[in-house]
C-alpha cells in the first residue's frame, strides 16, 4: 500500500477542524454515531466531543483514498515553536495549508508557513470558505505571493461566487466538478475561460520546469500533473486548490491532490528498524506510543532499543490508528506511522531501533534521515 504522511496546517478559524472531519468522513474513516465498534478498541474519545460530531484523535489517524493510505498527523493549532509542533512537523512528508478565503494570509498562517519552510515540507494550499461573502481566490493567491514569497500554481478555479459558489474547475484534468445534492459530479470543462486559466497554469509551470516547457501550448494532463508534482516535492511551487469544507465542496479533489502531488515516504523495509516516537498518549485502555518508522520493520512481540533512554522496550501490540478505534497489525514497515502498545517508558523524541543496530534519529524529517550511531 502506498502511503502519504501529511498534516493539515492552518490559522485558527480557517476551517481545519471542519476540513479534517470532511476528509475522515469522505474517506470512510469515521463511522456515523451509533455504529458498533469492535471490542478490542483503544478509544479515548470524549463523549461530549463525540456527540458534537467532532472527530478527535490523539496523534495520528489513517484513512484510505484511491489505493493509498493517508496518515493524517495532528498538528497543534498554535504554532508557537513548541516541541510538540516541531515533532509533528518532523514526522510528516507533506502538508495541506488551509486559508480562509476572505482573510487570506493571516499572521499565524505566516508562522506555520515559515515552520514548514524550515523543515522543507512540501505543501499544497486549500483556500476554504469560498461560499462566504467577500471570499476571493485571487485575493488569497496574491497574498500568498506578497506575504509568503511563494510560487502558487492555481490548479482550480471556482464556479460561482459567495452564496452561488457551486464547485471548481480542475484545470489539470479540465473537469467541472460540482456537488449537486452533496454528491460529486464531474463533467468535461470546455469553455474559453477555463482554457485561458489552463493556459496560465501551463505557463506558470513551464517557467519553472524545463521538461514541461517543451510541451508549452500543448501540455498533456499527464505531463502537467507530473511537472506540478516535481515542483511541489522540490518546494519550488505550491498547488492551490479551493472549496468550502463547510458545504462539503472540494474535498475529493483535495484528496486526489494529496495523492498526486505530495511525496511518498522513503526508507528501507529490509534495513534494521529505526522509528521516532513523536507522541505518547495515555488512554483508558493503556499507554499508546505513536511512532514513525523510518527504516525496517516492527512486529508485534519485537524487543527494541530505546537509544535515547538506553533501555529495551517490548512491543506488545502494533496498532493501525483509526479515527474512533485502533486495530491490531502483525507488522508495520518503513514509511508508516503506527501506535505501539506495551512500550513502557519511551518518551516523545526517542528513537526506537534494533537491539543490535542502535541508532539515534536526528532531524529525521526527510525520507533519508541523518543517522548517527548512538
Ligand atoms: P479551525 O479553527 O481552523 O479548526 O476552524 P473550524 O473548522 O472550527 O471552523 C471555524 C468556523 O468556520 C466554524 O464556525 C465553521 O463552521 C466555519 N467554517 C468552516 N469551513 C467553512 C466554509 O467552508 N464556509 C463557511 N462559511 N464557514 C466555514
Amino acid at each position: 500500500m502506498r502511503v502519504r504522511n501529511l498534516g493539515i496546517l492552518a490559522h485558527v478559524d480557517a476551517g481545519k477542524t471542519t476540513l479534517t472531519e470532511r476528509v475522515l468522513f469522505t474517506t470512510g474513516a469515521t463511522y456515523k454515531q451509533g455504529e458498533v465498534h469492535d471490542g478490542t478498541t483503544v478509544t479515548d474519545s470524549d463523549p461530549q466531543e463525540r456527540s458534537r460530531g467532532i472527530t478527535i484523535f490523539a496523534a495520528a489517524v489513517s484513512a484510505d483514498w484511491n489505493g493509498h493510505r493517508l496518515n493524517l498527523i495532528d498538528t497543534p493549532g498554535h504554532v508557537d515553536f513548541s516541541d510538540e509542533v516541531e515533532r509533528s512537523l518532523r514526522v510528516l512528508d507533506g502538508a495541506v495549508v488551509v486559508f480562509d478565503g476572505v482573510a487570506g494570509v493571516e499572521p499565524q498562517t505566516e508562522s506555520v508557513w515559515r515552520a514548514a519552510d524550515r523543515y522543507g515540507v512540501p505543501r499544497i494550499v486549500f483556500v476554504n470558505k469560498l461560499d462566504r461573502p467577500g471570499a476571493s481566490l485571487d485575493h488569497v493567491v496574491a497574498s500568498i505571493v506578497d506575504r509568503l514569497g511563494a510560487a502558487p500554481l492555481v490548479v482550480q478555479v471556482p464556479i460561482g461566487r459567495e452564496d452561488g459558489f457551486a464547485g471548481v474547475v480542475d484545470l489539470v484534468g479540465m473537469r467541472r466538478l460540482t456537488w449537486p445534492d452533496g454528491v460529486l459530479r464531474s463533467e468535461p470543462a470546455d469553455d474559453a475561460e477555463a482554457w485561458a486559466a489552463r493556459g496560465a497554469l501551463e505557463e506558470a509551470v513551464a517557467e519553472r520546469h524545463a521538461a514541461a516547457l517543451e510541451e508549452l501550448g500543448d501540455m498533456s494532463e499527464t505531463t502537467l500533473r507530473a511537472a506540478i508534482r516535481d515542483l511541489t516535492v522540490a518546494g519550488d511551487a505550491v498547488p492551490v486548490l479551493c472549496g468550502s469544507a463547510y458545504r462539503d465542496k472540494g474535498v475529493e479533489p483535495l484528496l486526489d491532490a494529496v495523492v498526486d502531488y505530495l511525496p511518498a515516504p522513503g526508507g528501507d523495509p529490509g534495513a534494521p528498524p529505526a522509528a521516532l516516537v513523536f507522541k505518547v498518549h495515555t488512554a483508558r485502555a493503556g499507554r499508546v506510543t505513536y511512532a514513525r518508522i523510518y527504516d525496517g520493520t516492527i512486529r508485534k512481540g519485537d524487543v527494541l532499543w530505546d537509544a535515547t533512554a538506553r533501555r529495551t522496550e517490548r512491543v506488545a501490540r502494533v496498532l493501525r490508528l483509526h479515527a474512533d478505534r485502533h486495530t491490531d497489525l502483525d507488522v508495520a514497515v518503513a514509511g508508516d506511522i503506527v501506535g505501539l502498545a506495551g512500550v513502557k517508558a519511551a518518551r516523545a523524541g526517542a528513537t526506537l531501533s534494533g537491539r543490535d543496530h542502535p541508532v539515534l534519529l536526528e532531524a529525521p524529517r526527510t525520507a533519508e534521515p541523518l543517522v548517527s550511531v548512538a
